[in-house]
């Protein structure tokens, strides 16, 4: 599937992007590399004092934080807003679009962190959803704890939905071939993520 880049307005495959994610890899990664730029004096602070860690604006994240006070650290270094969203900047997504950090030797998702320590209860077990659709967003305002069970509901609601506009659109195809309706990049059957959120 062909999607225009958001930032870059240029057609690109899927596999060009991140899950979820409207700009390209390309554009994403341009950002990065822009930020890395901006703060360079930052980054290599950063890289030489270990865990040491200080920022542009002379903040010093602690020698050991609690996964509270990495929650907080997060939202107030490592992000921007985006249309209402808090997207997460100055570092690269994982293949499935999510930010990740290190924390206690595990490696945890950005949005469940902040969700289990600025939201709410989150068992291990349910899976943080975003309201906004927006995988690269850690407002809390806009995570969502659902179970696994709504998750399945969910994902499997929107797959019998795509299955009943696929078989409309061949019906449809079948009257009226050259149909406007038929064949654009999007069948309008909203976000791309066809497996459950796993986050
Ligand atoms: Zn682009
Ligand atoms: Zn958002």
């Amino acid at each position: 599937m062909i999607k225009t880049c958001t930032k870059c307005g240029t057609d690109k495959p899927d596999t060009d992007y991140y899950a979820n994610r409207n700009a390209c890899k390309e554009c994403i990664k341009a950002k990065a590399s822009a930020w890395y730029a901006a703060n360079a004096a930052y980054v290599s602070q950063r890289d030489t004092m270990s865990r040491r860690v200080s920022t542009t604006d002379g903040v010093h994240r602690p020698r050991t934080l609690t996964r509270r006070k990495l929650a907080e650290w997060f939202l107030e270094h490592r992000t921007e807003p985006v249309n209402g969203c808090l997207e997460v900047t100055g570092m690269e997504p994982g293949s499935h679009g999510y930010y990740s950090t290190r924390f206690e030797r595990k490696t945890i998702r950005l949005h469940r962190l902040i969700f289990a320590e600025l939201v709410g209860h989150l068992p291990d077990t349910d899976q943080v959803h975003h309201t906004c659709a927006n995988r690269a967003c850690i407002r809390p305002g806009h995570l969502q704890r659902v179970t696994q069970r709504e998750n399945m509901a969910e994902m499997q609601e929107r797959n019998a939905y795509r299955a009943r506009i696929s078989e409309l659109e061949s019906a449809l195809r079948a009257l009226s071939p050259e149909h406007t309706l038929l064949g654009g990049p999007s069948n309008g059957t909203g976000p791309r993520d066809s497996e459950a959120h796993t986050g």
